[in-house]
């Protein structure tokens, strides 16, 4: 059998594994990338939804010098508008403190391709499509991946094979789940008003629909709605014609960015969260949805699985220069003591969120909607919040 040896064997190739083969291949690392799909191919992408950038997670992409490529494709957001069931209890923030956005929205796409056009450039990086684990076994102090034709030979394991998980299966790690029964569907339009870059945030009894600006396409405003509804609602609505779905949707979005001209994609998704017990097994190291997985409530998946990144970066930049060998049992247990309480708080809070703007009686609108106004009326707190949604000083 084949043996290809590295220091660094990523499992799965999307938006989490990809930057990280590509972050830590710019340290000097052999790394092997090992994908289920075939070959990345930019035209035939099916996820067509866009992903809210921090500025945290921006400044990390600058920091690896991939911002340039990313950044051209992404609309920033400088205002947020959240509204509670009407317009009347709304909280507006903007950042006039701060010499930065709220954030940047980017088709997921253009992430991917501005991370394997970097990757094909570099040397120490080798990805194999069409891939399928079948064991891992040790060797020493090597961490072995068998599958069909050939066995990768490493030091560390990163497991971002997203939220299923097939390392997490093969070591039996445990999970904390929850089920929303809910499912997101998410629409791609072009719309007659500008957005303005302001995202917009509805909560509703049933979930939140969310307004995302995107940059224009050619002359066409455009913007990503993501709506979180009963798996019953959105599975009807997906089998609508468009010109139903448009007027189900102008009603909702009260004119906010004026009516919906034209449709261009939408994509339904399962609402599932989970967090593993610990985030790293012998040599191996859970990263993005593969360790956790939120509610899209805030839109911080993608960026905080981008915090575990930089955590691991700078792990092995440190380990590279001490030239001690990747994944021994303290750099597993750095990584978990850097990661894993982050992780486990953003579970709580979006699933806290997402309770309380459920809640639909008169006795807990009415303290809602007196938060609501609270938070609007206060500087600090709306500091705070912004601060949150931008991924700094978390
Ligand atoms: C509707 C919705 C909206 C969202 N919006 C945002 C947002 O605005 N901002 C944000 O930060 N986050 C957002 N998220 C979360 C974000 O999309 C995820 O956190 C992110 O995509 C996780 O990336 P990942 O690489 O860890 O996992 P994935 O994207 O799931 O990638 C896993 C990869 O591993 C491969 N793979 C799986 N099994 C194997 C195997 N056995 N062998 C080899 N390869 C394998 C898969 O083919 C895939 O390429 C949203 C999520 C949803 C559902």
């Amino acid at each position: 059998m084949k043996e290809i040896k590295s220091n660094i064997n990523i499992i799965g190739g999307g938006l989490i594994g990809a930057a990280t083969a590509y972050s830590l291949s710019r340290l000097g690392n052999e790394v092997v990338l090992l994908e289920q799909k075939p070959k990345f191919d930019h035209k035939k992408i099916s996820d067509k939804r866009t992903t809210a950038i921090s500025e945290g997670t921006k400044n990390f992409l600058k920091e690896i010098n991939i911002w340039n490529e990313i950044g051209k494709h992404a609309e920033p957001i400088k205002k947020i508008k959240i509204i509670d069931r009407n317009l009347s209890n709304k909280i507006y923030f903007d950042n006039q403190r701060r010499n930065s956005n709220l954030g940047y929205i980017v088709k997921n796409e253009f992430i991917l391709d501005a991370l394997y056009k970097k990757l094909q450039r570099q040397k120490n990086f080798k990805v194999f499509n069409n891939v399928s684990i079948k064991d891992i076994f040790y060797e020493g102090n090597r961490i072995v991946t068998k599958q069909n034709n050939f066995n990768v030979n490493t030091n560390l394991l990163l497991a971002s094979d997203g939220k299923n998980s097939s390392i997490r299966k093969i070591f039996r790690t445990p999970t904390y789940n929850k089920d929303y029964n809910k499912k997101a569907i998410v629409i791609n339009f072009y719309h007659s008003k500008s957005h303005q870059n302001t995202a917009y945030e509805f909560f509703f009894k049933n979930g939140p629909l969310a307004i995302l600006p995107m940059q224009r396409d050619k002359n066409n405003f455009q913007s990503s709605i993501v709506w979180t509804n009963t798996n019953e609602f959105i599975n009807s609505l997906i089998s609508l014609d468009d010109n139903k779905i448009k007027s189900i949707i102008n009603e909702k979005i009260k004119g906010s960015i004026g009516e919906i001209k034209k449709i261009i994609t939408k994509q339904t998704f399962p609402l599932r969260a989970h967090l593993n017990s610990k985030f790293f097994e012998n040599r191996t190291i859970y990263i993005g949805d593969s360790a956790h997985s939120f509610h899209p409530i805030a839109g911080q998946g993608w960026n905080l699985g981008m915090q575990d990144l930089e955590s691991l970066y700078n792990l092995v930049k440190k380990y590279n220069s001490l030239g001690i060998e990747l994944g021994d049992e303290m750099f597993c247990k750095e990584f978990q003591k850097n990661n894993f309480f982050k992780a486990y708080r953003l579970y709580q809070i979006t699933d806290k969120v997402d309770s309380v703007f459920k809640l639909d009686n008169t006795i807990f609108n009415n303290a809602r909607f007196s938060a609501l106004n609270l938070i609007e009326k206060s500087k600090k707190l709306k500091n705070q919040i912004s601060d949150f949604a931008m991924g700094v000083n978390l």
